[in-house]
């Protein structure tokens, strides 16, 4: 039996990211997956603000993001911006490279058979990988197994806490124009949820659409092949998937509590996305090194101190993600009326990029702008506006 520091199940990029930061410190990390390799991802779309720089990542492992098409039923507006659409797969080979060169042990194929407890917390595991069993003992553990909640069902840290699981579906498909925007739909046809067309590369896009309406979960392959009905999908890519994917996100309002004993959870398992558009990898990211601190204070010090781990989180993120949360729910209702959102797009259309740029990618809303398109927005939609050709 082998005895770590910590074992993470899960390397997504929440926990490739701890490995990595733990592994740093100098303490002992196994971390396990049930999927092939690193790059053995369900789905690819991964739209980001990231900053390469700061996680000392390649550059070129995004794609640039120049140009935002937004479009509802009848009304568009473009705004300039700048974001990534990262390469999934390259990112996670990037962040495995620096967990074992940390000396991260890391085992796919493995999944957790058995947890024993001792004193309430999580004493050693059972699992399995390609053919034999092992045994393997920890001073922590955590859980960054996204929907998978491996450790987190143990404890059901998250109780009576409303989690809502968002489905996306994408395809990849051949790019004909326009590498460098991002478009997003939205309007009645995708009822509560939104569609998307992103540059992948220059030669290749992901035409995807998500939902929270779980009676659309089985039909969404239908919705996706309703988006090549609009004139623009059907300018800018070819009908010829060339992979299709799906996901499961975990999202609801954000948690205060992600710790238990000698478990830690980051990632989608802790709903650490944010829940406006979804956007989790850069998040992700973040809680992970923010957990790496507070292990690292828990092993050299006093294991109860893993829990700074909240009090980091909720100081940097609860208010802007309750927030987020809040206008999530608002917009859902919203976004199928589509003369509340041909209005609310054609009051967009004055706004700076700037602006649009900020709401989108910083979570950043002028309170009195907000008040003004609404009070707009609600007379304009009142008026009966006619839809601009
Ligand atoms: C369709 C879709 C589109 C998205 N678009 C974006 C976007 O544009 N930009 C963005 O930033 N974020 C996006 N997100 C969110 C983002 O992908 C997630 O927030 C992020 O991947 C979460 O990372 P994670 O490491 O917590 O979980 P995951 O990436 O889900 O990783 C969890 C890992 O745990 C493993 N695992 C699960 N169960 C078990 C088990 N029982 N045993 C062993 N291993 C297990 C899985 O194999 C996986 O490798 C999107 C999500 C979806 C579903």
């Amino acid at each position: 039996m082998k005895n770590y520091d910590l074992i993470i199940i899960g390397a997504g990029p929440a926990g490739l990211t701890l490995a990595w930061k733990v592994a740093e410190k100098g303490y002992s990390v196994l971390v396990l997956d049930k999927k092939s390799s690193a790059s053995d991802v369900a789905y690819l779309t991964a739209g980001s603000r990231i900053d390469f720089k700061e996680w000392d990542l390649p550059k070129k492992m995004g794609h640039p993001l120049k140009k935002l098409y937004f479009s509802s039923k009848n009304e568009y507006f473009i705004k300039n911006g700048s974001a990534f659409m990262i390469n999934r797969r390259v990112l996670l080979k990037a962040l495995e490279k620096k967990a074992r060169k940390n000396g991260v042990e890391l085992k796919y194929s493995s999944t957790v058979n058995k947890v024993d407890f001792s004193n309430k917390e999580i004493d050693k595991i059972i699992y399995s990988g390609k053919k034999e069993e092992f045994t393997a003992k920890a001073k922590f553990f955590a859980d960054c197994s996204g929907v998978g909640r491996v450790f987190e069902r143990y404890y059901n840290i998250l109780g009576n806490h409303k989690v809502e699981n968002a489905l996306g579906i994408e395809y990849i498909v051949p790019l004909k124009s326009e590498p460098h925007t991002l478009d997003l739909y939205v309007g009645s046809h995708y009822n509560g949820g939104y569609g998307w067309l992103c540059p992948l590369n220059k030669k290749q896009a992901i035409l995807g659409y998500g939902t929270f309406n779980h009676e659309n979960f089985p039909k969404l392959k239908s919705f996706i092949e309703g988006m090549f009905e609009l004139e623009r999908v059907n300018e800018r890519v070819t009908n010829r998937p060339i992979e299709v994917n799906s996901g499961l996100l975990r999202t609801g309002a954000p948690l205060k509590k992600f710790t238990r004993e000698n478990l830690i959870l980051v990632g989608d398992v802790a709903l650490q996305a944010n829940p406006l558009v979804g956007e989790g990898v850069r998040f992700v990211m973040d809680s992970a090194r923010m957990a790496s601190a507070a292990i690292e204070n828990a092993i050299k010090k006093d294991k109860k101190r893993v829990q700074i781990y909240d009090d980091m989180w909720i100081k940097k993120y609860y208010k802007i993600y309750s927030m987020c949360y809040k206008i999530q729910k608002v917009l859902r209702i919203y976004s199928c009326n589509d003369k509340i959102v041909d209005a609310s797009v054609r009051c967009a259309k004055k706004f700076p990029d700037k602006m649009v740029h900020d709401a989108l990618w910083h979570y950043k809303f002028d309170r009195n702008l907000i008040k003004t398109a609404f009070r707009e927005v609600i007379m304009s939609s009142f008026k009966g506006a006619k839809p601009k050709k």
